[in-house]
């Protein structure tokens, strides 16, 4: 069984490091300077428990500039891996970009080498996974590695980028922090998870009733489009009651395509969130 679990784990949050996970310090070396911002492991936590692989994604110029050394980095990073345990979290890698700007560097953001690097090695899914940082540059490679979403933090220096004005902001998400990223991603995967569901019961619908498939496809994509405009709103859970009284409203107005089909017979094969 756990065999099957780790097979299926495609699925990860590439995660920035400072000012995301950890207080923004300018240059950050000193292992008894990190500080994990609130409510992070609880989210790292549940992100992991919903099947979530977890990546640290973060640029460290300093050692390029020779401030100081990678050396320093590791025992940094070994300070926040510890502080997380303690909440049960644990990172499959953690990727470190140490040149400073306009030096040669592979993997320095906003390069995406770092996520090929992780699907390469853990057969991750990179159109299922998210990016979560508090710069553009994060976003950027995200969507430069082809990520589902880019996510933006207010922590750090979210704000400063929020405010920059930055056009592409556009297709990203902002929250106030991580647990709210985590949050947003975990309503997505449900949502995600419904749809799947709901295009499954259409199609064994459609063995039963071949003539009524068509009008109930179309019925259940409105009930989806209902559900997604609920959820894609983190501040707003799924509302089964608000669901139920449109389907049935729906259902008054297009009525079934073949009369004689029994009614909780077909909703009993559209499944949860469609059951009456
Ligand atoms: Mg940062």
């Amino acid at each position: 069984m756990l065999y099957i679990v780790l097979l299926n784990q495609t699925r990860a949050i590439f995660l920035d490091r400072d000012g995301t996970l950890i207080q923004e310090k300018e240059y950050l070396h000193r292992p008894e300077e990190v500080a994990v911002l609130p409510g992070a492991g609880a989210a790292l936590r549940r992100l992991q428990e919903a099947g979530f692989r977890l990546f640290i994604v973060s640029n460290q110029s300093g050692v390029g500039r020779g401030w100081f050394t990678l050396d320093d980095v590791a025992k940094v990073n070994a300070r926040l891996a510890a502080d997380l345990a303690r909440d049960g979290v644990r990172f499959d890698k953690i990727y470190i970009a140490p040149e400073a700007p306009g030096q040669p560097s592979r993997g320095r953001k906003p390069s995406p080498q770092f996520l090929f690097d992780a699907r390469d090695e853990f057969g991750l899914r990179l159109e299922e996974s998210y990016f979560v940082g508090d710069k553009m540059m994060d976003l950027e490679c995200g969507w430069n590695g082809g990520a589902k979403k880019s996510i933006l933090v207010r922590t750090g220096y979210g704000r400063e980028a929020e405010k920059s004005g930055d056009a592409r902001l556009v297709a990203a998400v902002i929250v106030d922090d991580l647990p709210a990223a985590a949050g947003w991603i975990l309503a997505r995967k449900r949502e995600d998870t419904r749809m799947e569901d709901g295009k499954a019961s259409c199609h064994q619908l459609g063995r039963v009733h071949p003539a009524a498939q068509s009008r109930w496809t179309s019925f259940s994509l409105d009930l989806m489009a209902c559900w997604r405009s609920h959820v894609t709103d983190p501040r707003q859970e799924w509302s089964p009651r608000l669901s139920r009284t449109k389907m049935k409203s729906h259902w008054h107005t297009v009525g079934p395509s073949n009369p004689s089909a029994p009614f909780s017979r077909m909703s009993s094969l559209l499944g949860s969130p469609w059951s009456l």
